[in-house]
């Protein structure tokens, strides 16, 4: 039926592979990391990602190693709730849960749905070339491969992407992020209620996962990316910075192991005018990555590929005309959704008093409204 080749087995390149599997296609997804091994912290999948992984036949496995999410409090620093909604009668309606998972047992999932030898570690891609018939990638190592099509999958820094287009370097948001995985048996977290607290200085997320862990992100602003204070930035340093925060934020600093401590500055992708170029689609972060600050990230590489199924349904042997469809689908949610992210970003890291003084009463007096078409938008889908 056709050879598709993925760059890269992040979530999006991974459940693409099983996607287009599913089609028929015979696929290679080729990984620069000498190993599969994802990173140490925790995703929420929104139940529009669940959806789409429905649709590809991969619901249950992915299910069966989360934790169900079934409220999102949104808290002041003292712990005083600005905004909490109750997800569950949102989510029993569309029949999907939104769900927390351990990163590294997501990609175990998508991983062990695939036949073994679909993926291929240690390839980096270093460049491309596409005739009107073929694709053929070349790698660091000075091989190559060809095939019908190429998915790049191979997130925000995209070689593929640069190379088409060398102009979209990721756009520093002006925040940088730790995160970190701890046991969380005896802290008072409520089973399925992930909080965010925003503070004046920097905000914190607890997600509770499976197995009596918990995942946590802190955002701290700085007005330079990579900033060596804060890449030198221990437990204890957040500690000082988070400490005065309500309980259990202190205290889930206090269990997380020194080893856990992941950081990164946070970063997303302009909006593209398209990701289809002939025979070449970008997916997930290649094409559309966005700031945290939804949870949606991964939700929309899921997405993706479960769109480009229904796009390759509709043109099976015109992988150009399936391609375009694709972006056509794909380009206006996603769009909204990086724009959206980036602003609610920006209002979530305010430190001037008298606005998050302002900020925080908009938000403890939002009409539920709000809140529900906001839900609808995020987990309804496409
Ligand atoms: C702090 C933080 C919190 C987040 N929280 C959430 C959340 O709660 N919910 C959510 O939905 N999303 C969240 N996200 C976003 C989510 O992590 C990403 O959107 C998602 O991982 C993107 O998947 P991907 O497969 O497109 O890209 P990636 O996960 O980046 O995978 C790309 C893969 O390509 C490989 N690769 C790169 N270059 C090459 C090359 N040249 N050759 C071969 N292989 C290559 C990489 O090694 C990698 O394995 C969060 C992101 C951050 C930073």
């Amino acid at each position: 039926m056709g050879h598709f080749l993925i760059i890269g087995a992040g979530i999006g390149g991974l459940t693409a592979a099983y996607a287009l599997l599913r089609l028929g296609y015979t696929v290679r997804v080729y990984e620069a990391a000498p190993e599969l091994r994802e990173i140490g912290a925790g995703v929420v999948l929104g139940a529009n990602a669940m959806r789409a992984l429905d649709t590809l036949g991969l619901h249950e496995a992915v299910h069966a190693r989360g934790f169900v999410v079934d409220s999102i409090g949104l808290l002041d620093a003292h712990g005083r709730p600005l905004n909490v909604v109750d997800t569950r009668p949102f989510t029993r309606r569309l029949g999907f849960d939104n769900l927390a998972i351990h990163r590294a047992e997501l990609q175990q999932a998508l991983l062990a749905a695939l036949p073994p030898d679909t993926v291929q570690l240690g390839k980096r891609l270093a460049s491309f070339e596409q005739t009107a018939e073929q694709v053929t990638i070349r790698f660091d190592d000075g091989t190559a491969a060809t095939g019908d099509a190429l998915v790049a999958a191979d997130g925000i820094r995209s070689r593929v992407r640069l190379q088409l287009l060398p102009n979209t370097q990721p756009r520093y948001a002006g925040y940088t992020c730790w995160r970190g995985i701890m046991d969380a048996t005896g802290l008072p977290l409520v089973p399925g209620r992930t909080t965010e607290t925003w503070g004046r200085h920097g905000r914190f997320g607890v997600v509770p996962l499976a197995n009596g862990r918990a995942y946590w992100f802190a955002c701290i602003n700085s007005s330079t990316p990579r900033n060596p204070e804060f890449q030198r930035y221990t437990l204890a340093d957040l500690q000082r910075h988070f400490g005065h925060f309500h309980a259990p934020v202190p205290q889930v600093l206090a269990h997380t192991p020194p080893g856990q401590l992941l950081w990164g500055d946070i970063l997303d992708l302009r909006p593209l005018p398209r990701f289809h170029f002939g025979r070449v689609l970008l997916l997930g972060d290649a094409a559309h990555a966005t700031t945290p600050n939804m949870g949606q990230g991964a939700g929309m590489a899921v997405e993706d590929a479960a769109i480009l199924a229904r796009c390759l349904q509709e043109f099976p042997h015109d992988w150009p005309a399936a391609f375009a469809r694709f972006t056509k689908q794909r380009r206006p949610r996603t769009t909204r959704i990086v724009e959206q992210s980036w602003q609610l970003g920006k209002v979530a890291q305010l430190t001037n008093a008298p606005l998050v003084s302002l900020r925080d009463w908009v938000m403890r007096h939002l009409p539920r409204r709000i809140n529900e078409q906001q839900m609808a938008f995020l987990y309804e889908g496409e």
